[in-house]
Parts: structure tokens; C-alpha cells; sequence
């Protein structure tokens, strides 16, 4: 039998493997210590749990779920990507970006992604399985791992690698759940962000817990037509209802949702299109998030120049819409939005 992975449980699910080994109950802190705050990646690094226990929890479970690891390096050294194997020969990928002011993990829901939008590297792939909470918390252990060696710290953590996490919803919960309980990784729930392609019964869900937890929503048109098109998840998910959601979500919560819009040349980023862009989401409390498209192999059209997100960018400031322009990290490592699609592209 297969060894259970020590991530997927949540604290209460740990204290009852303990209790089955006849443990008194302080024990279940002390291994929730030695993952959770010392980061440890093997039982034989705790120094504070008898061997006895050791050697049962060995026998019986694992810490760590990556298999094996590589890691490419952008030429400023502020991109890593990683790609790991993971239980069943799944391989997945996880991007370090670091800043002047913080580090954020960009990490993996899926491996692979269902949803088919034609200008991602990940939906051009397919999809083959959900991750498991572990296997997603196991990719931020083993980036703070990395960082540490540095003396370094992760500040911020993101949703946005492989995947959608609202079609495995219960696991990117419970995974929120671990990494910002206390007395687990007491990781700030305002410093990790959600984002999704707009799965609205789970929008809805997501709207009702009131979590701290930022969200995005991709949309990379304005109107029905081009979106389906681009983000074929538009036709169960028009944008009508999709906004709607939107809106319910920031009514509820207060909390400013984020638009991303990967702007394509000649495609949805045309001066009528940042007009339309405004009429859908005027009188919201957001942000639009702009980016010039990244390449990806299946996909010809490339990304709009600096001239034109920077015009794109004005009609929608000017109007009074915040917004950004997102800085392109690790293209020419394929770690950049929408280009993660295991090692296929990264020879
Ligand atoms: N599935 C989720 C999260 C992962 S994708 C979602 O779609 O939101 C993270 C972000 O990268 C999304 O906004 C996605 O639309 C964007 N993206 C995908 N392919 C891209 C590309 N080639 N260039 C720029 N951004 C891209
Ligand atoms: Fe999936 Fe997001 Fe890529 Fe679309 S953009 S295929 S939802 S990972």
C-alpha cells in the first residue's frame, strides 16, 4: 500500500493517525512543528518525537510529496522555475519570482488544465489529474525550503501556475486552510490570491466563505463572442452572468476583485475593445491587471507591443479604472503566465 502523504491532512485528520499509534495528544504538535514551522522533509530530522514514533510514522506515511526536482534559472536570477515529479509520474511546475520587496510562489493546482484556452501552454496540454492539498502545499514547503537556505522568507504566494483551482476546489481549500492556520504555516491570507478562469457556482461558494484570500478573475475579452473563442469556459460562463458574480462577490466581501487581460495584438486590444472592457466592469470595486500576451507553442498570435498596452492602459485610467500593467518575468525560461506545460517546452 501506498504511503499516506502527512500534507494532505488537515490537524484535527493528524491527531486521529496519532491517536491510531497509541500517542498521547501533545504529540500531534510537535509533528505539526517539524512540518509546519522547522520545514522538515523526513522523519529523521525531528529531534523532539521518540524513535518508536520515528520509525511507525515511516512505515506509514511521508512528508514530502516531490519525488524529484529540477530547476532552471532566469538570466537576472530572479525567476526559478521548478519542475517536479510527483506521485504517479505527474509532473508539475512552480515559479519563484523574486522582488526587491517580496518573494511570491506561483504554484500549481492541476496537472495539466481542462479548460482549453487556445493561448495557454497549460490548456494546450489537456488535463490529467487534480492534485491533492499536500501535493499543492508541498510545492510552498519546498520553496520556503529553498529560500531559507538564503536566509530568506516567502511573502506571497499565488494560484496562478498549472490549473484551475476552482475545479479542485476542495483541495485548494484545504490547502488555504493549512497554510494559514496559526499553528500551522501562519501564512497571511491577504497575501495569497486566487486565480480563475470564472467557474461560477464555485465563485459563489468562494464569495460566501468571506475569506481574506484576494481573487482574480481572467477575462481577456469583452464580449461573449471573442471570449468564447479565447476561453472556451465562456460558453458555460457568460460574461453577463460571470460579472454578475463578480459584482455579488465584491457587494458581499468589500474586497477588490482583480480582472486579468492578457492583451493579444491585433486581437482584443484594440481602443473599442478597452471601451467595452470599461462599460462591463464600470462601477465595480477593481482592478484591471493588463499583460502583453506570453508565446506559447500552439498559439501564433503574439502579444500586443508596450505602445499599445500602455494606450490600452490610458483609455481605462482615464475613465478611472485602476489598473496595472503586469511585469513579464522568466519568458525566456517559459516560466511566464500561461506558459507552464511540464518539461515539453523547456528543452
Ligand atoms: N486557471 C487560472 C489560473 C492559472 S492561469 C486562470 O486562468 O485564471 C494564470 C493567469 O495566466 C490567468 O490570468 C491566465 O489567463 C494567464 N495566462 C494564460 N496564458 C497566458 C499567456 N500565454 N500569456 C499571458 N497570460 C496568460
Ligand atoms: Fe486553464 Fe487558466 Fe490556462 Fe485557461 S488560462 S487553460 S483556465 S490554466
Amino acid at each position: 500500500m501506498d504511503k499516506q502523504l502527512l500534507l494532505d491532512l488537515s490537524k484535527e485528520e493528524l491527531a486521529e493517525e496519532l491517536k491510531k499509534l497509541k500517542q498521547p495528544g501533545f504529540r500531534a504538535k510537535q509533528v505539526l512543528e517539524g512540518i509546519y514551522k522547522h520545514h522538515y522533509r523526513d522523519f529523521s530530522e525531528f529531534r523532539n518525537v521518540p524513535n518508536s514514533l520515528k520509525t511507525d510514522l515511516e512505515a506509514g506515511f511521508l512528508i514530502d510529496p516531490i519525488v524529484s526536482s529540477e530547476s532552471i534559472v532566469s538570466k537576472d536570477k530572479r525567476t526559478i522555475k521548478y519542475l517536479f515529479e510527483v506521485q504517479q509520474g505527474s509532473r508539475i511546475e512552480t515559479v519563484l519570482m523574486k522582488y526587491s520587496d517580496r518573494n511570491t510562489v506561483c504554484i500549481s493546482t492541476q496537472v495539466g488544465c481542462p479548460m482549453g484556452c487556445v493561448f495557454c501552454a497549460t490548456g494546450q496540454m489537456g488535463f490529467s489529474r487534480n492534485l491533492s492539498s499536500g501535493e499543492i502545499m508541498g510545492q510552498v514547503l519546498f520553496v520556503m525550503r529553498a529560500l531559507e537556505v538564503n536566509s530568506e522568507k516567502l511573502t506571497n504566494l499565488v494560484f496562478m501556475g498549472m490549473g484551475e483551482p476552482f475545479l479542485n476546489y476542495p483541495a485548494v481549500m484545504k490547502t488555504i486552510e493549512n497554510l494559514t492556520d496559526p499553528e500551522l504555516l501562519n501564512f497571511g491570507a491577504r497575501r495569497i490570491t486566487i486565480s480563475t478562469v470564472g467557474i461560477i457556482p464555485k465563485l459563489r461558494e468562494f464569495t460566501a466563505l468571506d475569506s481574506q484570500v484576494n481573487l482574480a478573475v481572467s477575462l481577456h475579452a469583452p464580449e461573449n463572442e471573442l471570449r468564447s473563442k479565447l476561453v472556451p469556459a465562456n460558453r458555460m460562463h457568460p460574461l453577463k452572468s460571470l460579472i454578475a458574480a463578480c459584482k455579488e462577490y465584491t457587494d458581499k466581501t468589500r474586497r477588490r476583485i482583480t480582472f486579468e487581460y492578457a492583451l493579444i495584438d491585433g486581437v482584443n486590444d484594440s481602443d473599442i475593445q478597452a471601451k467595452q472592457l470599461i462599460s462591463l466592469v464600470k462601477g465595480m470595486l477593481c482592478h484591471v491587471n493588463l499583460i502583453a500576451l506570453n508565446p506559447s507553442k500552439d498559439y501564433p498570435m503574439p502579444g500586443s507591443s508596450q505602445e499599445r498596452v500602455n494606450a490600452f492602459a490610458k483609455i481605462l485610467t482615464d475613465y478611472g479604472i485602476p489598473c496595472s500593467i503586469r511585469l513579464r518575468r522568466g519568458i525566456e525560461i517559459n516560466a511566464g503566465c500561461g506558459q507552464l506545460a511540464q518539461s515539453q517546452q523547456t528543452q
